[in-house]
């Protein structure tokens, strides 16, 4: 039974294919869209969802007044100084429909921010130079690139810069506090910090920010350890570069670093790494934003209404309902991906195997996209292309009954 009614899921899912082919071919035929709800076939248990797909130009460089897809090329989005550090808004409400932020932060060696806690806003940090010593709960870690760091609303912490390069990466959701930044320094042209030191008037993180600045206690002696697996739980935590829950996808390792029980379900968070290969198949959300950033190699990417590349650095924001896909086009590719809210976590236990290792594996396992179309009802995906055929044993189980 269970292969029957695998055969017929998978026959389903061949109809869904049929009806992206025809009718969503994006951007061929945007005119071509269905009517919601105007599918039905052979009175077969309708597995078409309401398909709206949005042909948002895809903006570049620039910050769009909507929730439009765009790529900002490292370095781009609104820039602010305050004191020695430059904060780049690399994404805010306009564009996220949610109150949320992504930040890029740099500073010279010393600078920092000082003891603080949100109310409301999660942050997750996550280090992509230099080295940081992170306050946190209580505690100090040495935090290098690669460490990972969820910060649950409540829980106090600072960070300082401890060289000349460090680059904090700060998503916040649920809550104002990424407009600090904004509300203490001023728009700057530069594309590093100034190392002309300057007073900062923390007392300008008033009522209307999400950001309370507390008296300093003494640092800790030492630095705690630094996690290899995270707990469960709206914990704050450090996971160190490397770690987390790892999973393998024929030949791409995903580690997931934030799961939905570390935000209650706001978002996740994981890394993608592999070698060059082929485009994972076109697709679309319904309610789930993408956020992705380039941290080593290369990655075409399909977002919109075009291709483009992605280098380290580089940063593309994918929006509900927007077709998008990606495919690793240098070896040893490795991207950092936050996505919001959390739900879709599912979808990569069902493409994925867990893995022991730390790095993506010269034999590759067989790729489970069979599984992902045996779930396709629950997750919230849309396929516009037809995936690779299933593995041989899932055709063979399928074709049995
Ligand atoms: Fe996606």
């Amino acid at each position: 039974m269970a292969n029957k009614s695998a055969l017929q899921l998978r026959f389903l899912s061949d109809i869904n294919f049929e009806i992206a082919l025809r009718y969503a071919k994006v951007p061929d035929r945007p005119a071509a869209l269905p009517r919601p709800g105007a599918i039905k076939f052979l009175g077969l248990p309708r597995r078409i969802r309401k398909l709206e797909t949005r042909v948002h130009p895809v903006y570049t460089n620039e910050l769009p007044q909507q929730q439009a897809p765009y790529k900002l090329d490292a370095g781009e989005g609104a820039r602010y100084v305050f004191g020695n550090q430059l904060a780049t808004n690399i994404a805010a409400p306009s564009q996220l429909k949610q109150d949320a932020g992504g930040w890029l932060l740099t500073g010279a060696k010393g600078a920092g921010f000082p003891l603080h806690r949100h109310a409301r806003t999660h942050e997750a940090l996550f280090v992509i130079a230099g080295a940081v010593n992170l306050g946190l709960a209580g505690e100090s870690f040495l935090l290098t690139p690669g460490d990972y760091v969820n910060i649950p609303p409540g829980t106090q912490h600072s960070y300082e810069f401890l060289d000349h390069h460090g680059k904090l990466l700060s998503w916040t959701f649920g809550g104002n506090a990424a407009d600090a930044y904004g509300a203490l320094g001023t728009r700057y042209a530069g594309t590093i910090y100034s190392e002309e030191s300057e007073w900062i008037d923390w007392s300008r993180l008033d009522d209307c920010v999400d950001t309370e600045v507390l008296a300093a206690s003494a640092a800790a002696p030492t630095y705690s350890p630094k996690l290899t697996s995270a707990p469960r739980g709206m914990l704050a935590f450090v996971l160190a570069s490397g770690e987390g829950e790892r999973m393998i996808a024929g030949d791409q390792l995903y580690t997931i670093l934030g799961n939905q029980t570390h935000s209650s379900g706001v978002f996740i968070s994981l890394l993608t790494e592999g070698p060059i290969g082929p485009a994972i198949p076109k697709h679309q959300h319904e309610k789930v934003t993408e956020l992705f950033h380039c941290l080593n190699g290369r990655m075409k990417m399909f977002a919109g209404d075009r291709y483009v590349t992605l280098e380290p650095g580089d940063f593309l924001h994918v929006p509900p309902r927007t077709p998008h896909s990606f495919q690793l086009t240098k070896h040893d590719t490795r991207f950092l991906g936050f996505i919001t809210p959390g739900h879709f976590e599912p979808f990569f236990r069902y493409l994925c195997e867990p893995f022991k290792g730390h790095r993506y594996p010269l034999i590759p396992p067989a790729f489970r996209f069979d599984r992902v179309i045996q779930h396709l009802a629950e997750l919230d995906l849309t396929l516009l292309e037809r995936p690779a055929g299933p593995p041989p044993q899932f055709a063979a189980a399928a074709t049995k009954d």
